[in-house]
């Protein structure tokens, strides 16, 4: 009978590593999955970085570091700051921590006091909320719509703040939506977080993933005011296929910085020491494998817009980043699939998972419960598959 946080009990577990747990444990059961579920690179660390671990493993050295990173790994980001977003930092801006869910973590416990708000374009990743809630703030959500691409309106952001307004979250490229803002987009935006006296946490951690001859560009970059005003969260678990070795980032002003390091020397210390030096290695060294990789993405991406497109009753848009689609099942709600009454999205990826063994994240998870994101991080092969047992079981 003992009570415990209330604020943490709120909490909700991620949707999105339960149905990846999910879909694992069938398969380990020797169910025959199809898993669109994943939010990871199904690519190998590139060797050089591996190499660059094994190297410490062997020779160290392999004691703490200090805690909010390595210098020479800070030193690594800075000069990655630069020559991919035109920004300059110095080491002392930058915290390193185990990876960019620990960053968001650590962001909102230092930027965040009970009461204040935190803008949240929906769809969003499901992170966000929770960890807002985590630093005792709350949530607002700003609805993004289909029509828009899924990007958030001014005049929409404009209504959402109120005199507790402390941040907005902006992510580009986007999961679950793959949008990517324009140039235009975000000045729009930075000159009302500027005029407003707001901070931006802006997410980057998918900018090497952009098709279509997109540009990723990072909001911090227009200008001083905006920089000073703007937390990027960066890491290596997308563009090094480096998910499972827990290295996330930071770029933020001095103050953030600081209060952010100090929280993290209390919680956690240093991220892995190895992989910080495999980090450096990861971004001073070749950089020609994420170019490989984009490519296998980008005719995944293609194959699944088209072919979601061709199935009766569901549709998609083309995202133009990251490694997911949201599939619109606006036109499945309220009917009945083969006796089980579908009432929004989670009974439809019930009801596929049961009957075809095709996961999907369900898009109420990200607060778009007529959606369902689709990964393409999988194999051409799977994919086709994985459309095909849908479109079989939906239509004939
Ligand atoms: N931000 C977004 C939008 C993500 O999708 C993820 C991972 O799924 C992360 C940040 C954090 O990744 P990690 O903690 O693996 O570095």
């Amino acid at each position: 009978n003992i009570k415990l946080s209330e604020k943490n009990l709120k909490i909700s577990p991620s949707v999105t590593l339960t149905i990846d747990a999910k879909s694992k444990q069938m398969r380990a059961e020797g169910i025959d999955v199809i898993s669109f579920g994943v939010g990871e690179p199904d690519f190998q660390t590139p060797d050089n970085i591996k190499r660059a671990a094994i190297e410490v493993i062997e020779n160290g050295p392999t004691g703490y570091t200090a805690a909010a990173g390595l210098p020479e790994l800070k030193k690594a980001i800075c000069e990655k700051l630069l020559r991919d977003n035109d920004l300059s930092y110095n080491p002392e801006n930058i915290i390193v921590s185990n990876g960019g869910k620990h960053s968001l973590y650590n962001i909102f416990q230092a930027i965040c006091n009970p009461g204040d708000e935190v803008i949240i374009p929906t769809p969003y990743w499901v992170t966000y909320p929770e960890s807002v809630k985590m630093a005792d703030a709350t949530p607002v959500f700003i609805e993004c719509t289909e029509e828009n691409e899924f990007r958030l309106k001014k005049s929409d952001l404009l209504a959402a703040i109120t005199p507790k307004t402390k941040a907005i979250v902006l992510n580009s490229p986007s999961n679950p939506t793959g949008s990517v803002y324009t140039r235009e987009e975000l000045e729009d935006i930075a000159e009302i977080a500027v005029k407003n006296n707001i901070l931006v946490v802006s997410d980057e951690i998918y900018e090497k993933l952009v098709y279509d001859g997109e540009k990723h560009i990072s909001i911090a970059s227009l200008n001083e005011e905006i920089k000073e005003r703007t937390i990027i969260l960066n890491g290596m678990s997308k563009a090094y296929a480096m998910t499972g070795w827990r290295i996330g980032y930071t770029a933020s002003a001095l103050e953030i910085a600081k209060v952010m390091g100090n929280i993290q020397s209390h919680a956690t210390s240093n991220p892995n020491t190895i992989a910080q030096y495999a980090s450096i290695e990861g971004l001073r060294g070749d950089q020609s494998t994420i170019e490989e990789m984009k490519k296998a993405f980008d005719e995944r991406r293609k194959y699944m817009i088209h072919r979601i497109n061709q199935i009766k009753d569901l549709s998609c848009i083309a995202p133009k980043g990251a490694f997911y689609v949201m599939m619109n099942i606006s036109k499945w709600i309220g009917k009945e699939i083969k006796g089980h009454k579908i009432n929004n999205s989670i009974d439809f990826a019930e009801v596929l998972l049961e009957n075809t063994k095709v996961a999907i994240v369900p898009g109420a998870a990200f607060g778009a419960d007529n959606f369902m994101r689709l990964s393409y991080a999988t194999s051409l092969e799977n994919i086709k598959e994985g459309l095909n047992r849908i479109d079989d079981f939906l239509n004939k």
